[in-house]
């Protein structure tokens, strides 16, 4: 079943145009990993994925929701996906766990008592429990990742949205936050990941997209993509990346 359906998805600024044609299905419990230059349109089409932009045309579909139909509640829509974008956005006046309960409780979705829980519980997946009364200041890089991670499940999306979740990380920091997105593919967590850590998409992807100048080039498996790319401009890249 499609968790998601994207059908001719475009989307201009102005006479810029950013997405031209995208056509994209991602079934329940599948790792697509979204590759392909700067400026090639990636984070423009995850943002179009939960309505942060406004498409220009085409249709979004989620859980047989049209997020393009301007009759459907968007934010309650949105509630059922989780984002985590390269510069974690914690609200830096909050604890780490109040970022976590802010929106759940907010949002009605649980009681204090029950989001605190909650967040408590993720905390310690995420391998971060000892840190719940912390400033996120006083975090390192790949540990306000993993708490922004936390945050995003903790309204129990159905799909997770990643945008370069490691590129701002110290190198070091990377392997920490990549082992917390290996375990929710392992779960089953429906998840599309645009990253440039080519060995962790050739590791957890059911399906590798290469995006280039607003298309979708290519698509494949990992052992597809990275091992025998079909495209002139998929094998400039991985050539200019591996
Ligand atoms: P990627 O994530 O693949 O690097 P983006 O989706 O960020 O690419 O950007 C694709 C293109 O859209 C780039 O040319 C970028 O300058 C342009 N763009 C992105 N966001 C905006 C915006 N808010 N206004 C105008 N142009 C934008
Ligand atoms: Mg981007």
């Amino acid at each position: 079943m499609a968790k998601l359906k994207v059908t001719n998805l475009k989307k201009s600024y102005g006479s810029l145009e950013v997405l031209k044609s995208i056509d994209l299905q991602v079934t329940e419990g599948e790792v697509v990993c979204l590759i392909g230059p700067s400026g090639s349109g990636k984070s423009t089409l995850l943002r179009c994925l939960n309505m942060l932009e406004e498409v220009t045309s085409g249709e979004v579909v989620v859980n047989d929701f049209k997020l393009t139909d301007k009759k459907n509640d968007i934010n309650k829509i949105r509630e059922n996906i989780g984002m985590v974008f390269q510069h974690f956005n914690l609200f830096p006046h909050l604890t780490v766990l109040e970022n976590i309960t802010l929106a759940p409780v907010d949002l009605k979705k649980a009681t204090p008592q029950q989001a605190k829980e909650k967040a408590l519980a993720l905390l310690d997946r995420v391998g971060l429990k000892e840190k719940a009364n912390e400033n996120p200041a006083k975090l390192s890089g790949g540990q306000k990742q993993r708490v922004a991670i936390a945050r995003a499940l903790a309204m129990n999306p159905d799909i997770m949205l990643f945008d370069e979740p490691t590129s701002a990380l110290d190198p070091e920091m990377v392997g920490e936050v990549l082992n917390v997105i290996k375990q929710l593919a392992q779960e089953g967590m429906t998840m599309v990941i645009v990253t440039h850590e080519m060995g962790f998409a050739r590791e957890v992807a059911d399906r590798v997209i290469f995006m280039d100048n607003g298309y979708i080039v290519e698509e494949g498996t990992p052992q597809e993509i990275f091992g025998n790319p079909q495209n002139e401009r998929t094998k400039d890249f991985l050539n200019k990346v591996l």
